[in-house]
């Protein structure tokens, strides 16, 4: 059996998070492994495909750190810890200049604030090639050649299995690498895996009842493995029922022309959805990724129905850069449309006379201005409720779409992982999506994928480099 391979620091996973941590350290001298179960050049990760939008919570990461924080804390409201609050309010903005100066290049989209800086090129808005060459892939690429250029070692078509300890330290890990097994020594390991959207087992424990039921609108790619790997050695693990995504046409389920885009999100916060029974069941009013969680933790989360009417799909419909309209009909998506409700109903398979009673009610608190009295109510501080009147009037079948998970692997300002007295597990860090603590909690509050994979990958490495240097 060959000598096991030793390094000062060992990151699992080649996304945004692994590739920031494994740059940063190599830059500082740092003898460092990158491993990614993909096994070519262009491996498929969450990163890759993104849409490229560097933001927090909606905000540009260019805001102050004061701004920054306070939109955090409007969208994850109080649920997050506030370590983790303070190191990307204060972190952001120079962890996405880092990221400039190796190569990565942004742009405006558009004026909204959270577009500020997005990746170049910026996606396409249609077909299944819409990232090959555009932002995320571009960022890999670049990010890849600079690590390479420090003298990082990347170990391609490697999958992490175990983590290795001696007592209460982590000392490297055991991997699968061409179909054998190896060990591999590390004074750090850092678990950036990206989550585990991508595991039914995971996520019937923690978030649906139906797995198979929810489309995975991602790479496919995350399995939960550093999860996996760091329960078995004792990591707390925070915020677990709670994923970004957004809403999809059910068509979706089959057709991969309807994912991940376009959403149904816009027509679902401005009209209103259904159950199987013609009822409302959930306030709309609060966003398309609280749906999304609502819908999937619904006993069949293929149950349910959006209905809006023509003005809702000339406007709200085509608010998105990649627009429900005309989207979902040109990529061969069912939208169901008729003059009146009751017709509408008969083709969803909907009961007539529950549906007109539902649409009643909220059309006379549309314009009562009592959208709050509703059961369940309906809020309209973000997302104004518009009123179901003008023919024809449309149906379109939901499926709850799974981005990535939002909970996971609990750390420290360092990006330590915890274990569950809260004490730093020594030699193991996570970054990235494999971690929990940021985003979730009631109101499922999003704070942004990218923003947090490169600043705690970033963090965690100069934890390590400065330990190091001691
Ligand atoms: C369609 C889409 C659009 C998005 N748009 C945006 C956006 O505009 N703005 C935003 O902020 N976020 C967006 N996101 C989310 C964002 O892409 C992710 O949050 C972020 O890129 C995750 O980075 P990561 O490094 O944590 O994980 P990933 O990019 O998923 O990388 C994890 C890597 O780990 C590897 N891996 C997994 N297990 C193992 C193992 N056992 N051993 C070795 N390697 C392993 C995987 O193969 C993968 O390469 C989007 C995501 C998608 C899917």
């Amino acid at each position: 059996m060959n000598a096991p391979q030793s390094f000062e620091a060992l990151i699992i996973g080649a996304g945004l998070a692994g590739l920031s941590c494994a740059l940063r350290l190599a830059e500082q001298g740092v003898r460092v492994a990158l491993l990614e179960k993909g096994e070519t050049e262009r491996y498929l990760c969450n990163s890759r495909i993104c849409g490229g939008a560097f933001h927090v919570s909606y905000r540009d990461v260019a805001e102050s750190p004061d701004i920054l924080m306070k939109a955090m804390k409007s969208y994850t409201d109080d649920f997050s810890r506030q370590s983790f609050l303070d190191v990307m309010a204060q972190n952001v903005g120079q962890t996405v200049q880092w990221l400039q100066s190796k190569g990565l290049r942004y742009i405006k989209v558009g004026t909204a604030s959270h577009r500020q800086h997005t990746l170049a090129p910026p996606i396409a808005t249609k077909g299944r090639d819409y990232w090959h060459g555009r932002g995320g892939d571009v960022m890999l690429r670049t990010l890849q050649a600079e690590y390479k250029k420090a003298g990082g070692t990347l170990l391609l078509g490697t999958r992490a299995i175990k983590l290795k300890m001696s007592g209460t330290v982590c000392v490297g890990i055991e991997a699968e690498q061409q179909g054998k097994i190896v060990q591999i020594e590390a004074r750090n390991v850092v678990i950036c895996d990206g989550g585990f959207q991508a595991n039914l087992e995971l996520l019937k424990e923690f978030i649906t009842p139906a797995p198979a039921k929810i489309r995975q609108r991602n790479a496919q790619t995350a399995k939960g493995d550093g999860l996996i790997m760091a329960r078995e050695v004792g990591a707390k693990l925070v915020g677990m029922d709670h994923f970004y995504g957004h809403l999809l046409i059910q068509d979706a389920m089959t057709n991969d022309d309807l994912w991940p885009f376009p959403i149904m999100d816009e027509l679902c916060v401005a009209g209103l959805i259904v159950n199987a029974q013609g009822e409302r069941f959930v306030d709309e009013g609060l966003g398309g990724v609280y749906l999304a969680n609502h819908l999937a933790a619904l006993e069949d989360p293929l149950s349910t129905t959006v209905i809006f009417d023509q003005s809702i799909w000339d406007g709200p419909g085509k608010a998105f850069i990649t627009p429900a309209n005309p989207l979902i009909v040109q990529n061969g998506g069912t939208v169901h449309t008729s003059q009146t409700l009751e017709e509408l109903a008969g083709k969803v398979g909907i009961d007539a006379n529950r549906l007109t009673k539902t649409v009643a009610a909220y059309n006379a608190a549309v314009s009562a201005g009592t959208l709050e009295q509703l059961n369940p109510t309906r809020s309209a501080k973000t997302h104004s409720a518009m009123p179901i009147i003008n023919a024809p009037f449309y149906a379109v079948r939901l499926a709850p779409g799974i981005t990535y998970t939002m909970g996971g692997i609990a750390i420290d300002e360092h990006s330590r992982v915890l274990n569950s007295a809260e004490d730093p597990i020594m030699g193991l860090y996570a970054a990235g999506c494999a971690t929990g603590g940021l985003e979730g909690g009631p109101q499922v509050g999003y704070v942004g994928g990218l923003s947090k994979s490169s600043v705690t990958g970033f963090r965690a490495a100069n934890h390590i480099a400065e330990n190091r240097a001691r």
